[in-house]
């Protein structure tokens, strides 16, 4: 989260001393307003929603607003202690003491005395870079009245930066499409990845050249600042207490990594199932300073087949079969994943007598040799789908009729009863 210093209370239109309330009635009431589905492509609602979000998301939630009221800003790196320790320091006039150097106002560190660092560690200084004034905290421009920027302003930007520390690398995830066979026999797929490499210029150290004097501590580590009455030392912000400070490396312009394009190829195992992952670990986005990258993974989406469908292990077909070999039973072959299309991908399935359209009958171990399972195979199951004889001429047609004679069911008797 940014840690701009904005005027939440003036977004939502409410006042300072505004109920939850109240501040739930002016959101709701701003955001059908501005809402995106009522604007469509109009970039400023657009803009507008998301700031009434914001101001929403944190004048919504009392802990956030606290801090909000305390600090001038909100940001998820302030605790409610450093708030109030701020809040106390600067916030109130008159109270006496701030005069002299430290920090005298929050009270925990050490007594107040020369140098004693507030702590900086955690705060998010992005939102702070190159902006204009923009007090948010109103009354009072005197002091920390002003806001947390009208303090530090001036300190951030321009030249050298520091070092961040060894950063790991993220994880990566790719879908990718492999073909029905490929799926089933295993074999070689490739694709082409976009990575974050080491940077090869400052190899990942984010920065260039030998060390500099910090210009803005001149080398001391800490800066003074005067806060209205307040003035106090801070472990100086650009060098970070080192009173040094090196180039941004202008390959990666500090990041320490580059994004590339990786040609890729690797292998599917021999019955690798649709919506599978796979981790290729190490091959995700590279670390910096020698942290460890992070994991590929790979999701895989397998393409259908016109004859065979898939189900986990298992291979669904349908099979046609005449009046006659279902009535009667058969052996018939059948193609199956050995090879279609082929006479040794061919197995012999036996239809029993009387078999109706739409039965399924299983062939075992037919099916796709499991990835997972060691020595298993899946079944192929087999549709039945009757197919009934045009018939033409006049001696099928008496045969067919003489048929019927010799057996009068009714098929449709338990639906007319409705049984
Ligand atoms: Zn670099
Ligand atoms: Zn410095």
């Amino acid at each position: 989260m940014a840690t701009k210093t904005k005027d939440y209370y003036g977004t939502l239109g409410v006042k300072k001393t505004a109920t939850a309330e109240e501040i739930r009635k002016a959101f709701r009431k701003l955001a059908r307003k501005y809402h995106p589905d009522v604007n469509p492509g109009d970039k400023k609602a657009e803009e507008k929603f998301k700031e009434l979000s914001e101001a929403n998301d944190v004048l919504s939630d009392d802990k956030k607003r606290k801090i909000y009221d305390q600090v001038g800003f909100y940001s998820d790196n302030i605790d409610a202690a450093t708030a109030e320790a701020y809040a106390r320091g600067g916030g109130a006039p008159g109270g006496g003491g701030y005069g002299a150097a430290g920090y005298g106002g929050a009270g925990a560190a050490g007594g107040g005395g020369q140098g004693v660092p507030f702590d900086f560690q955690g705060f998010d200084f992005s939102g702070f870079q190159g902006g204009g004034k923009a007090a948010s905290r109103g009354s009072g421009s005197e002091g920390f009245g002003g806001s947390f920027k009208d303090v530090f302003s001036g300190m951030f930007g321009g030249g050298g930066r520091q070092a961040r520390g060894p950063q790991p690398g993220t994880d990566l995830e790719y879908q990718v499409e492999i073909d029905f066979w490929t799926a089933i026999r295993g074999g070689v797929t490739r694709l082409e990845i976009h990575r974050q490499e080491q940077c090869p210029t400052c190899k990942g150290k984010a920065v260039l050249g030998g060390s500099m004097e910090c210009p803005e501590c001149h080398g001391s580590g800490q800066v003074t600042q005067m806060g209205g009455r307040m003035k106090f030392n801070i472990q100086c912000p650009r060098c970070g207490g080192s009173g040094k400070v090196q180039n941004a490396c202008p390959t990666c312009e500090g990041a320490g990594v580059v994004t590339k394009r990786e040609p890729l190829s690797f292998n599917i195992k021999a019955g690798t199932r649709d919506g599978q992952r796979i981790r290729l670990a190490g091959k995700g986005n590279a670390g910096t300073e020698g942290a460890p990258a992070g994991d590929l993974y790979l999701i895989i989406k397998v393409a259908g087949h016109k004859l065979f469908h898939r189900v986990g292990d298992d291979i669904h077909i349908s099979v046609p079969v005449t009046v006659m070999e279902a009535a009667l039973g058969a052996k018939i072959d059948v193609p199956t994943v050995d090879g279609v299309g082929t006479e040794s991908g061919r197995a012999t399935l036996k239809i029993p007598p009387g078999t109706q359209t739409g039965q399924k009958l299983r062939m075992r171990e037919k099916g796709v040799t499991s990835a997972t399972r060691e020595g298993h195979r899946g079944d192929q199951i087999v549709e039945v789908k009757i197919v009934v004889p045009k018939v033409q001429d006049e001696r099928s047609k008496e045969i067919l009729r003489e048929l019927q004679k010799l057996n009068p069911e009714d098929p449709r008797a338990e639906l007319l009863a409705g049984v």
